[in-house]
């Protein structure tokens, strides 16, 4: 049996960088049902480093991770992110909307602005301007490294003594004599801390341990490579979100575009697999939206975004539950708040407040705790 301070379940974004965090201050080991780390939702993202997205508060976390994904990280021979500016846009009735939505978004990232008129196009010259009336830009997003990310945490993780168990599902934990015992595929483990970052199983970890779940809901969400006849390098991300059009398209090496519907279907946590009518619609709302004539696709893969049921993060300690760390509910923002959810953990773990990046932008842990 081995002894541990910490026992992380869930070998993900959320699972490595708790690890990363931890690790230099506590013994620990990070716990993966499948033979690889990083196999659902983590290697499925559009990989998109965003401020303003998933509401005020993704917004602020988002925010304060931007200092580590900026650092110098003597291990990465390439930065994490590459600048890749984001717009949203809509149609001309859209104008009022999109401008209130700027002024919320310039309370935290003072340099989103309004676009109109040819910048549109000269941004992306395939957007059809007869549908587009508005954009709101985000300059100083880029596109992350996202398996660079996730081997940086788990390296330093390692580095600093903790173990890897890949192969080790965890199939039953109870705390007994003040302390979490867990029974994995891989062998047996005593920690006192147990952290629950089992992305889309989270309340299935919960219910394990006779913890009562937070009702997340899975969400199932398609994604696509497609080749197209231009060179989109120096295209933003474009995103449209209203009803009759919603769809993504970001700009990939070797003249592809990844798209997606931005489809939200609820599932059961499971090995997510792509869905044709998504990427059908996806085409069409594409192609409503551009010139591109998208006809074919690449690949085709699909991911589970978890929600908490007000779609905020769970970050926090369970008031019923000695010892039991919740890092669920990351829902499309996994990646880009890693960094920060990391450190609040490893603040929690060791009994110290949040980090100011977090309390300097307005957020405090009754907004992140779990039975809110
Ligand atoms: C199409 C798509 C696009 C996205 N784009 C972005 C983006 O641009 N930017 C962004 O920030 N986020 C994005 N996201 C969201 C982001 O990918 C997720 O928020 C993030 O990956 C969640 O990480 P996680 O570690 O919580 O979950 P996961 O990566 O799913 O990790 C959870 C792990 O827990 C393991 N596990 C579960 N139960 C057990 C058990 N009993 N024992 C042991 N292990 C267990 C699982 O096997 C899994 O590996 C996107 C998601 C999708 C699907």
């Amino acid at each position: 049996m081995l002894e541990v301070d910490v026992a992380i379940i869930g070998g993900g974004i959320a699972g490595a960088t708790v690890a990363g965090h931890v690790a230099p201050e506590r013994s620990v080991v990070l716990l993966e049902q499948e033979q690889e780390l990083a196999h659902h939702t983590t290697s499925r993202s559009a990989a998109v480093y965003i401020e303003n997205e998933g509401g005020p508060v993704f917004h602020r976390l988002s925010t304060a991770s931007r200092s580590f994904f900026e650092a110098d990280h003597p291990e990465l021979d390439a930065p994490l992110l590459t600048p890749m500016p984001v717009m949203k846009v809509g149609m001309e009735k859209h104008r009022d909307a999109v401008a209130a939505e700027i002024a919320a978004a310039n309370a935290v990232t003072s340099s989103i602005r309004l676009i109109e008129g040819d910048e549109l196009t000269e941004l992306c010259p395939v957007l059809r301007p007869e549908m587009i009336g508005v954009g709101m830009l985000e300059p100083t997003a880029a596109s992350i490294d996202v398996m660079g990310l996730h081997q940086l945490y788990v390296r330093r993780a390692r580095a600093a003594g903790a173990e890897v168990w890949r192969s080790a599902r965890v199939e039953a934990l109870q705390r007994t004599d003040g302390r979490w015992h867990l029974e994995t595929a891989s062998g047996t483990v005593s920690a006192k801390t147990v952290v629950n970052a089992a992305g889309a199983w989270g309340d299935h970890v919960a219910t394990m341990a006779g913890v009562k779940p937070i009702g997340l809901t899975p969400m199932r969400r398609t994604a696509f490579t497609a080749r197209i006849d231009h060179d989109p390098s120096a295209w933003p991300f474009i995103y449209a979100d209203i009803p009759e059009l919603h769809c993504y398209f970001k700009p990939e090496a070797g003249n592809q575009l990844l798209c997606s519907l931005s489809d939200e279907t609820p599932s059961e946590a499971c090995d997510a697999r792509a869905e044709e009518i998504d990427v059908a619609m996806a085409i069409d709302h594409i192609n409503q939206l551009t010139t591109l004539n998208l006809r074919s696709v690449s690949t085709t893969w699909a991911g589970l975004r978890t929600f908490a049921p007000d779609r905020n993060p769970v970050f926090g300690w369970d008031d019923e539950a000695d010892g039991f760390l919740w890092m669920v509910g990351q829902g499309g923002c996994g990646i880009v708040t890693s960094p920060i959810a990391g450190q609040i953990a490893a603040n929690l773990i060791a009994g110290r407040p949040l980090p100011d990046a977090v309390t300097e932008l307005g957020l405090d842990q009754a907004a992140l705790a779990p039975r809110r």
